[in-house]
């Protein structure tokens, strides 16, 4: 299926050959050539991915990452030059999908292009509002997954549920009842208390490691979020 694929790359004959190559595939195909750039286009185009060179004009490759990730799970690809490069792509636990070390050959990158189109659901970006991030914490409330530093975190539907709470109240308390009448319902079948979501939110801390510190307790009222 044809994507869109925005080329992120200040060296115009290598985004020649890439653009020429990706349109051969049948991709349509768009260029920027600084940083800033790059964030105008991704924000117009919304394209299905995006390959993204580090040493840029303006804005590095990291930094352009790190403002697409606040906004959508394009799939990025790196371009890499140096060893020293590929350390800070690696260093950044989140947003990169993968990486190739120039000098590449075409026929790698279209490669790996393919493999990152099918890897991403539909290939289309998620709107903004969909990814959530507090440091290190991601919550994907479309695909209802949890990351830590990129790593992906088992939780159960009812943690799931309350971490979205607490999102989106945003800072705001949550007091326990609150909690219990959002997360568990009404069901008094189950006869849990408050101290059951203490409890549950106890697991939930333990599980999401050094970002559990950021279900803060309140005394006595229940829980916010630490965005600091
Ligand atoms: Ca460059």
């Amino acid at each position: 299926m044809a994507s869109k694929i925005l080329i992120v790359e200040d060296e115009r004959s290598l985004s020649r050959i890439v653009k020429y190559n990706l349109e051969k595939d049948g991709h349509r195909v768009v260029v920027a050539e600084d940083g800033l750039s790059a964030l105008a286009a991704a924000r117009k185009e919304r394209p299905d991915l995006v390959i993204l060179d580090i040493m840029l004009p303006k804005l590095d490759g990291i930094q352009v990452c790190k403002s697409l990730r606040q906004e959508s799970q394009v799939p990025i690809l790196f371009l890499t030059a140096r060893k020293s490069e590929l350390d800070r792509v690696l260093g950044f636990k989140m947003g990169a999908d993968d990486y190739v070390t120039k000098p590449f050959s075409v026929a790698e990158l279209a490669a790996r292009v393919e493999a990152l189109l099918r890897r991403s659901a539909g290939g289309a970006a998620p709107a903004p509002g969909q990814l959530r991030r507090v440091g290190a914490l991601e919550v994907d409330f479309e695909r209802h997954e949890v990351r830590v530093a990129g790593k992906p975190v088992r939780v159960t539907a009812r943690e799931f549920s309350f971490l979205k709470l607490l999102l989106e109240a945003d800072g705001r308390v949550l007091t326990r009842d609150r909690i219990l009448e959002l997360v568990w319902g009404y069901d008094q079948s189950m006869e849990i208390d408050t101290r059951t979501v203490d409890q549950h939110i106890a697991r939930l801390r333990r599980k999401l490691g050094a970002e559990g510190a950021r279900i803060a307790t309140v005394i006595n009222s229940g829980y916010k979020l630490q965005k600091e």
